[in-house]
């Protein structure tokens, strides 16, 4: 029989091709996805009794013949006949196509996202497509052939004899590369990988021990032996029961899916829902310490086992991005554009989803205490799954709090500040713990922080010597963060520890007398001037404690803050970005040290001692270096 495809629209194929070539490695896909669902099918047939001869083996095969410059997928699934060939193929799928031709025809962009293309798919690469089927029921199998025009030619096919479908795709000579062994395996492997029916292609070498030679002490010589190659794992861990599975397990499957990634994932979240929507998947935290990862294609999208993409902006919210895994959704729609997929309300729901699963997790493991050893299990001392994590996952939760409302919201219950002393606490014990001595005058809690424990070392000294806690905020994140926490807890303020000198770091009514008159102050001012860089210096004339140092380098937290909040958000805060660095010098008047240079009259010395005092200031905080450092080092030993 010879015919003619249903379709109107003359000459569909080289449409096909043109359009859909940015994407034509999806064929295989497309074929491989027909070959499973029909020997999927066959299996369900056969459980319900209907198919009552022998399922076989079931294995797809995908063979390359680079002489006839062929390539062809077999499956021994339910097959066609010649009604069905005439129905799926000739008319159904084209019409389809056609419809689309017609809706689309101003908007290739959306033709491409918006249709799966199907078995059509083949056209992209052939000059020609042959299907010999032959179906489960007692029925003639069929050869149908098409040379990418609207003609086709369907006849019965004696030879054929075995039940399945051979799909046989002559290579058009623009798409060599795809009669190439590597091409086919690196396609096999990104979109088929996981699907549940066993793929063969091509040969793999394995190591067994000989049965006919042995080496000197008798024990069998290893040979290399060749044996068919099965491209994917069919049962992937992320479709088995969770209770079945033990954390090697998902250690080892991590591994499978991102070979490249030598770190072991922190933990992992398994999902698996089925109402109102159906989702399964594995998600894993990796450690991220300094940096957020732009190299964000660590979650593979799939459906149906089916490969679908690894690019899920929009998909997941954007922190989860930052998590490596899989996720399994038929109820995704697979072959849209990805700014249809965002507003769709499936992926909203999904997404959804997964931010409160994510949240539950992290608040389980905030309740869940790991035993010291030679503790029983449930022990209520130590410290807790969360804690133990911490330091590897808090970016992460920071991302996820100033990126995603409904996420800070639950997040504010585990969130973990952490002291310098290497303690945890959550926001609301961490205030109770500080709250009687870090009040200040206008009732506001007052959070002193250090971004760098051994840089701020001197002022979380004295800050401890008062009696105040100190925090330990070092993440890339932390100034925009600390923001958040201002908005979201009522009356408080965070303050760095070098911001100020440690009087005013939290304000309280006592002020202490001055030993300095107005004149002498006027005196004394100039003379400081006159030896610093102006620009990076002002000159703070306090009246603080004679025990405190007589001089103090600080830095206004305001703004180093929005300094560092331009410099991490791009755009939109360019203007403080561009802020000098600039420092105070906080003078302490009531030091007797102070009074000496006030009173000195030999100018060199009184120079000298100016520039002593202010390079001491410099050293504490980690700003004296490369000349000035030299200079300070000669004066001392003069001096002394
Ligand atoms: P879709 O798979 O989205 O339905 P296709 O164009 O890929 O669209 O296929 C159309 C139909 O052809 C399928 O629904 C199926 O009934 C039939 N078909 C395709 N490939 C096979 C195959 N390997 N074995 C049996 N039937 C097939």
């Amino acid at each position: 029989m010879e015919g003619k495809l249903n379709v109107q629209t003359e000459n569909i194929f080289p449409v096909i091709k043109k359009f859909l070539y940015s994407d034509h490695e999806i064929f295989l896909r497309e074929l491989i996805s027909n070959a499973v669902d029909a020997t999927q099918k066959l299996k369900t047939l056969s459980t319900r009794g209907e198919f009552k001869g022998e399922l076989g083996d079931l294995t797809i095969d995908v063979k390359l013949d680079p002489k006839k410059k062929t390539l062809t997928v077999s499956d021994r699934g339910i097959g066609m006949t010649a009604d069905e060939v005439e129905k799926y193929i000739n008319q159904i799928a084209f019409s389809g196509v056609t419809d689309f031709m017609e809706k689309y025809k101003d908007s290739h962009e959306q033709l491409i996202g918006h249709f799966g293309l199907g078995f059509y798919s083949a056209f992209m690469v052939s000059d020609k497509v042959e299907i010999f089927t032959k179906s489960w029921k007692d029925e003639p199998a069929q050869h149908w052939s098409c040379e990418g025009n609207p003609e086709f030619s369907m006849e019965e096919d004696k030879k054929h004899t075995d039940r399945g479908t051979d799909i046989v795709l002559h290579i058009a000579d623009d798409c060599k590369e795809f009669l190439e062994e590597g091409t086919i395996l690196q396609l096999l492997k990104k979109y088929c990988r996981f699907m549940p029916v066993a793929i063969r292609f091509g040969e793999e070498s394995v190591w067994v021990d000989s049965e006919t030679d042995c080496d000197k002490d008798g024990k069998p010589k290893r040979v290399e032996k060749k044996q068919p190659r099965i491209i994917n794992d069919p049962d992937p861990a992320w479709k088995k029961s969770p209770s079945s599975l033990t954390d090697e397990d998902y250690k080892k499957f991590y591994h499978e899916l991102f070979p490249m990634n030598f770190e072991e994932p922190l933990f992992q979240i398994h999902l698996n829902v089925d109402y109102p929507f159906n989702l399964t998947g594995i998600l894993y935290f990796p450690k991220v310490r300094k940096t957020i990862d732009p190299n964000r294609n660590k979650i593979q999208l799939y459906c149906n086992q089916v490969f679908v993409t690894d690019q899920v902006e929009g998909v997941v919210p954007d922190y989860l991005m930052l998590l490596h895994g899989v996720l399994d959704s038929p109820d995704i729609p697979l072959n849209v554009s990805r700014s249809y997929l965002q507003s769709d309300g499936n992926v909203k729901k999904i997404s959804q989803h997964i931010s409160k699963k994510v949240a539950d997790k992290l608040e389980e493991m905030s309740k869940a205490r790991v035993p010291a050893e030679g503790e029983k299990a449930d022990a209520s001392e130590g410290h807790t799954q969360l804690e133990e994590k911490w330091d590897d996952i808090k970016i992460f939760v920071q991302y996820g709090m100033l990126t995603d409302e409904k996420f800070c919201e639950r997040a504010m219950k585990f969130y973990l500040l952490k002291g310098v002393d290497g303690t945890y606490h959550t926001l609301d014990s961490y205030r109770e713990k500080i709250k009687a001595l870090q009040t200040d005058k206008d009732k506001t809690v007052c959070y002193l922080y250090a971004s760098d424990a051994e840089e701020e070392h001197a002022y979380i000294e004295k800050a401890k010597a008062k009696g105040y806690d100190v925090l330990l905020m070092d993440s890339p994140l932390e100034s925009h963060f600390i923001n958040l926490l201002e908005q979201k807890i009522e009356k408080t303020r965070f303050v760095r520890v070098d911001s100020d000198t440690v009087e005013k770091l939290i304000p309280h009514d006592d002020s202490i007398p001055e030993k300095l008159t107005k004149e002498e102050k006027e005196k004394l001012q100039p003379i400081i001037e006159g030896e610093i860089d102006k620009q990076r210096f002002t000159v703070q004339l306090e009246s603080l404690e004679e025990s405190d140092a007589p001089m103090q380098v600080t830095q206004s937290e305001f703004m180093r803050r929005y300094r560092e909040m331009a410099q991490t958000s791009g755009g939109g805060m360019g203007f403080y970005g561009e802020l000098p660095e600039s420092y105070n010098l906080v003078v302490n008047i009531n030091h007797p040290l102070i009074s000496r240079v006030l009173n000195e009259t030999d100018a060199e010395k009184q120079k000298d001692l100016v520039h002593q005092l202010t390079d001491l200031a410099l050293l504490a905080n980690g700003l004296l270096k490369g000349e000035a450092l030299s200079k300070f080092l000669q004066r001392s030993v003069q001096m002394i």
